[in-house]
């Protein structure tokens, strides 16, 4: 974000984590732990920042250039096309196994990306960044499956055994709320986290007695619109909130369009790329949130898939693209599956019930201010991964990160070269709508919101 010139902005709309409590249902407190103890801003040069989602958003959207973002796009399906050769419009499902598709490529050779207002476009490659239930993943995996290479494990349905009921309440007073004076964000789990402009963000989590099974049948709009967020919202008010209120106040000063039912699903597939398409964030790794890492580890894809496609050669060949996205997965995917691994502890660790469970909360919470606990947390902030292509910003912290070389190829100097082109028009009278931000909490760029 600071390589970006977006530091400042996003510092002004955030708060720096202060500390974390961990309460039970009848809000009296277990464990919890303090910045102090992480000591982030000496050690990794930065607090971790606490800023909703759609501040983030805005603070992005502010500086792309309008013509950059096709708005209100949904991505349905991609095929790879030759175009020297019409009557070879499909050449194959991946063409990752080279069975039908050769590895190599000419400037001829495409991917075709059909959106559902009618338009596609067409690209040398395809990055899907739309989040866990990934069309482009759905698109990928489907013909990997048909071709016989898709890994077993990333055959399976995805699953998902808690839900959540998310909101960022509108300014609330800190006379009644007193922790939304404070500079810094202390957090209460159940999660309420204070945010800039005296709201909270705040998250409500249910554990179903059954873990279901996501397919088509089940995964309907009926379970995750509206009518279900109002139905969740109406089960869980009555619970205790912050400062001798209840979840109802909350939710009672959550605009309508900021709150949401949603499902925690977690999962680190093995397949990142096919062909010319290959995953980051969500699409590929999907953590439950309470480590706060999802958005920070989708990040650090992008930065590192952007990295080396800059340094690539000019070229259009297929093997070419294979070895960057190898090299994208093979940094990425083990600190990615160990965030899924230790987010899920985590939330198990949070909702084992009675004193047994207790305990366990106080011992895990405890690691973090001995030697270990401190070396562990060492080693994650040591990815501070900088895009190689923008100068480096200083190094902060005492704790070094790991060591990065700027890019081969040269900084980058402003380019507006369009990377994929429309072909194909939308229906006359078919209008661009303008994307909202979305509902749900978020941390900054910095890292953890919580321990591990
Ligand atoms: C309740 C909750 C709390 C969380 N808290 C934190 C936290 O504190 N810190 C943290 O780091 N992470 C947190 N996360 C995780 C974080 O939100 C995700 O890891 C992160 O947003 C993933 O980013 P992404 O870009 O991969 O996917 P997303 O943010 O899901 O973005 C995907 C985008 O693709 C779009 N899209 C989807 N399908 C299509 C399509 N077919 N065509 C075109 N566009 C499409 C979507 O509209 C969306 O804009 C939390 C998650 C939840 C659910």
């Amino acid at each position: 974000m600071e390589q970006l010139g977006l530091l400042e902005d996003i510092e002004s709309l955030a708060k720096p984590f202060g500390s974390l409590k961990v309460l039970r249902e009848d809000l009296s407190v277990v464990t919890g732990m303090s910045d102090k103890t992480l000591d982030s801003k000496e050690r990794y040069g930065h607090y971790n920042q606490c800023i909703p989602r759609p501040d983030l958003y805005n603070i992005l959207l502010a500086r792309i250039p309008k013509n950059r973002l096709h708005l209100g796009k949904r991505f349905v399906n991609f095929q790879h096309i030759n175009l020297s050769n019409p009557h070879l419009s499909t050449i194959s499902s991946s063409g990752l196994s080279g069975s039908s598709y050769s590895l190599g490529g000419s400037e001829f050779e495409k991917i075709k990306a059909r959106c559902s207002d009618g338009t596609f476009y067409h690209a040398d490659i395809l990055v899907g960044a739309d989040g866990s239930s990934s069309a482009v993943r759905q698109s990928l995996y489907r013909q990997l499956r048909e071709e016989g290479t898709l890994p077993k494990s990333d055959q399976e349905d995805q699953q998902y055994k808690q839900v959540a009921l998310v909101g960022v309440t509108n300014a609330l007073s800190p006379k009644k709320y007193p922790d939304l004076n404070d500079e810094f964000s202390h957090f209460k789990i159940t999660w309420l986290m204070p945010v800039a402009g005296n709201r909270y963000g705040w998250i409500i989590t249910r554990t179903l007695d059954e873990p279901v099974t996501i397919n088509s049948g089940n995964s309907s709009y009926a379970d995750w619109g509206p009518d279900a967020t109002d139905e969740m919202s109406k089960a869980v008010r009555h619970l205790a909130g912050p400062d001798g209120g209840t979840v109802g106040d909350l939710i009672d000063s959550t605009d309508r369009h900021l709150l949401s039912k949603v499902m925690l699903e977690e999962r680190a597939f093995k397949t990142w790329y096919g062909g010319r398409t290959v995953l980051i964030g969500d699409a590929c790794h999907k953590s439950v949130p309470f480590t706060g890492k999802g958005a920070n580890e989708s990040m650090l894809d992008a930065v590192t898939l952007a990295s080396l496609l800059y340094d690539m050669p000019p070229t259009n060949d297929l093997g070419e693209f294979h070895q960057v996205f190898r090299a994208y997965q093979q940094s990425r995917a083990s600190i990615a599956k160990q965030v899924v691994e230790t987010s899920s502890q985590v939330s198990a660790l949070l909702v084992k019930e009675g004193w047994f469970g207790d305990l366990m909360r106080k011992a895990a919470f405890g690691l973090y201010s001995t030697f270990m606990g401190r070396q562990r947390m060492d080693k994650i902030h040591a990815y501070r991964t900088q895009a190689t292509f923008l100068p480096f910003v200083k190094e902060r912290g005492s704790v070094p990160s790991k060591p990065q070389a700027q890019a081969r190829n040269g900084l980058a100097s402003q380019d507006h070269t369009p990377r994929c082109k429309l072909v194909g028009h939308a229906k006359p009278g078919v209008q661009e709508e303008h994307a909202q931000v979305d509902e749900f909490m978020t941390l900054g760029p910095n890292s953890v919101s919580m321990p591990m």
